[in-house]
Protein backbone atom coordinates (compact mmCIF):
# COMPACT_ATOMS: atom_id res chain seq x y z
CA UNK A 1 0.00 0.00 0.00
CA UNK A 2 1.37 3.49 -0.66
CA UNK A 3 2.17 5.84 2.22
CA UNK A 4 0.22 8.66 2.98
CA UNK A 5 0.71 10.94 5.82
CA UNK A 6 -0.12 11.23 9.28
CA UNK A 7 -1.74 13.69 10.36
CA UNK A 8 -1.16 14.87 14.70
CA UNK A 9 -2.41 13.51 17.33
CA UNK A 10 -1.04 10.83 15.71
CA UNK A 11 1.86 9.32 17.80
CA UNK A 12 4.24 8.67 15.75
CA UNK A 13 4.52 12.22 15.27
CA UNK A 14 5.50 12.30 18.85
CA UNK A 15 8.34 9.69 18.67
CA UNK A 16 11.85 10.50 18.84
CA UNK A 17 13.00 8.44 15.34
CA UNK A 18 16.11 6.19 15.00
CA UNK A 19 19.26 7.02 13.44
CA UNK A 20 19.30 5.13 9.67
CA UNK A 21 22.25 2.83 10.38
CA UNK A 22 22.32 1.44 6.50
CA UNK A 23 21.64 3.13 3.64
CA UNK A 24 19.45 0.11 1.63
CA UNK A 25 17.00 -0.20 -1.39
CA UNK A 26 14.87 0.46 0.98
CA UNK A 27 15.53 3.90 2.42
CA UNK A 28 16.27 4.94 -1.29
CA UNK A 29 12.23 4.09 -2.18
CA UNK A 30 11.37 5.55 1.04
CA UNK A 31 13.33 8.50 -0.08
CA UNK A 32 11.79 8.69 -3.73
CA UNK A 33 8.16 8.02 -2.25
CA UNK A 34 8.41 10.99 0.06
CA UNK A 35 9.84 13.11 -2.50
CA UNK A 36 6.40 12.33 -4.24
CA UNK A 37 4.18 12.65 -1.66
CA UNK A 38 6.13 15.98 -0.55
CA UNK A 39 5.38 17.84 -4.12
CA UNK A 40 1.51 15.98 -4.57
CA UNK A 41 0.84 17.49 -1.06
CA UNK A 42 2.29 20.67 -1.44
CA UNK A 43 4.90 20.83 0.67
CA UNK A 44 8.57 21.87 0.64
CA UNK A 45 10.19 19.35 3.36
CA UNK A 46 8.82 15.94 4.64
CA UNK A 47 10.12 14.18 7.33
CA UNK A 48 9.97 10.37 7.59
CA UNK A 49 8.04 10.29 10.81
CA UNK A 50 5.36 12.56 8.55
CA UNK A 51 5.02 8.75 6.44
CA UNK A 52 5.10 7.17 9.82
CA UNK A 53 8.45 6.10 9.36
CA UNK A 54 10.08 6.72 12.30
CA UNK A 55 13.72 7.30 11.28
CA UNK A 56 16.32 9.75 10.77
CA UNK A 57 15.67 10.62 7.43
CA UNK A 58 14.45 14.28 5.61
CA UNK A 59 13.41 16.14 1.91
CA UNK A 60 13.56 19.34 0.90
CA UNK A 61 12.65 20.88 -1.99
CA UNK A 62 12.79 24.84 -1.48
CA UNK A 63 11.69 25.09 -5.44
CA UNK A 64 8.76 23.15 -5.08
CA UNK A 65 5.72 22.95 -4.66
CA UNK A 66 5.43 23.82 -8.37
CA UNK A 67 8.76 23.05 -9.57
CA UNK A 68 10.90 19.94 -8.79
CA UNK A 69 14.22 21.74 -9.42
CA UNK A 70 16.01 21.38 -6.30
CA UNK A 71 15.02 17.96 -4.41
CA UNK A 72 17.47 17.01 -1.38
CA UNK A 73 17.47 14.06 0.55
CA UNK A 74 19.17 14.28 3.43
CA UNK A 75 20.24 11.23 6.28
CA UNK A 76 21.18 11.73 9.80
CA UNK A 77 20.65 15.34 9.31
CA UNK A 78 22.31 17.39 12.34
CA UNK A 79 22.05 21.09 12.87
CA UNK A 80 24.85 23.25 14.52
CA UNK A 81 26.22 26.81 15.05
CA UNK A 82 22.50 28.19 15.11
CA UNK A 83 22.64 31.81 14.80
CA UNK A 84 20.07 34.84 14.90
CA UNK A 85 16.79 35.38 14.87
CA UNK A 86 13.52 35.25 12.46
CA UNK A 87 10.16 35.01 13.10
CA UNK A 88 7.83 34.09 9.54
CA UNK A 89 4.67 31.78 9.20
CA UNK A 90 4.95 27.94 9.15
CA UNK A 91 2.52 25.20 8.56
CA UNK A 92 2.81 21.55 8.20
CA UNK A 93 1.36 18.80 6.27
CA UNK A 94 0.64 16.89 9.65
CA UNK A 95 -0.95 20.04 10.96
CA UNK A 96 -4.30 20.08 8.97
CA UNK A 97 -5.71 23.67 8.52
CA UNK A 98 -3.55 25.86 10.70
CA UNK A 99 -0.92 28.22 10.48
CA UNK A 100 1.17 30.52 12.56
CA UNK A 101 3.83 32.01 13.36
CA UNK A 102 7.40 30.34 14.84
CA UNK A 103 10.63 31.69 15.84
CA UNK A 104 13.70 30.31 14.81
CA UNK A 105 17.24 30.34 14.51
CA UNK A 106 18.22 32.62 11.26
CA UNK A 107 20.95 30.54 10.34
CA UNK A 108 22.43 27.23 10.82
CA UNK A 109 24.69 24.57 9.99
CA UNK A 110 23.80 21.09 8.15
CA UNK A 111 25.65 17.96 8.03
CA UNK A 112 23.87 15.07 7.07
CA UNK A 113 24.86 12.20 4.57
CA UNK A 114 23.05 11.79 1.01
CA UNK A 115 21.57 8.51 -0.27
CA UNK A 116 24.89 7.52 -1.22
CA UNK A 117 26.09 7.35 2.28
CA UNK A 118 28.40 10.71 1.60
CA UNK A 119 28.60 13.40 3.92
CA UNK A 120 26.81 16.52 2.76
CA UNK A 121 27.91 20.00 4.67
CA UNK A 122 26.00 22.89 4.19
CA UNK A 123 25.44 26.30 5.66
CA UNK A 124 22.06 27.42 5.82
CA UNK A 125 20.25 30.85 5.91
CA UNK A 126 16.45 31.77 5.25
CA UNK A 127 13.91 29.70 4.11
CA UNK A 128 16.33 26.71 3.75
CA UNK A 129 17.46 27.08 7.25
CA UNK A 130 13.81 27.62 8.37
CA UNK A 131 12.69 24.55 6.67
CA UNK A 132 15.67 22.16 8.26
CA UNK A 133 15.04 23.20 11.68
CA UNK A 134 10.94 22.44 11.09
CA UNK A 135 12.13 19.23 9.85
CA UNK A 136 14.25 18.06 11.89
CA UNK A 137 12.03 18.67 15.19
CA UNK A 138 9.90 16.33 13.08
CA UNK A 139 12.85 13.28 13.81
CA UNK A 140 12.89 15.14 17.62
CA UNK A 141 8.91 14.23 17.46
CA UNK A 142 8.69 18.13 18.09
CA UNK A 143 5.62 19.74 15.92
CA UNK A 144 5.47 23.51 15.16
CA UNK A 145 2.50 23.75 16.97
CA UNK A 146 4.94 22.64 20.38
CA UNK A 147 6.22 26.09 19.86
CA UNK A 148 3.49 28.48 20.31
CA UNK A 149 2.09 30.14 22.92
CA UNK A 150 -0.40 28.30 25.14
CA UNK A 151 -3.25 30.19 24.49
CA UNK A 152 -2.82 29.73 20.61
CA UNK A 153 -2.25 26.28 21.09
CA UNK A 154 -5.34 25.99 23.01
CA UNK A 155 -7.65 27.58 20.80
CA UNK A 156 -6.05 25.45 17.71
CA UNK A 157 -6.74 22.02 20.12
CA UNK A 158 -10.77 23.36 20.23
CA UNK A 159 -10.74 24.12 16.34
CA UNK A 160 -9.10 20.34 15.99
CA UNK A 161 -11.60 18.87 18.19
CA UNK A 162 -14.47 20.17 16.67
CA UNK A 163 -13.26 19.32 13.33
CA UNK A 164 -12.59 16.06 14.30
CA UNK A 165 -16.08 15.46 15.42
CA UNK A 166 -17.55 16.70 12.41
CA UNK A 167 -15.89 14.30 10.10
CA UNK A 168 -17.07 11.44 12.53
CA UNK A 169 -20.55 12.84 12.15
CA UNK A 170 -20.16 12.27 8.45
ZN1 LIG B 1 5.98 19.58 9.36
Amino acid sequence: MPRTIVTYPNPVLAKKAAPVVEITEEIRALAAEMLEIMYADKGIGLAAPQVAESIRLITVDLSGPDKREDPHVFVNPVLSNLEGEVESEEGCLSVVGYRTTVKRAERLHLSATDLDGKPVEMDADDLMAICLQHEVDHLDGVLFIDKISKLKRTLYERKLKKWLKEKNED
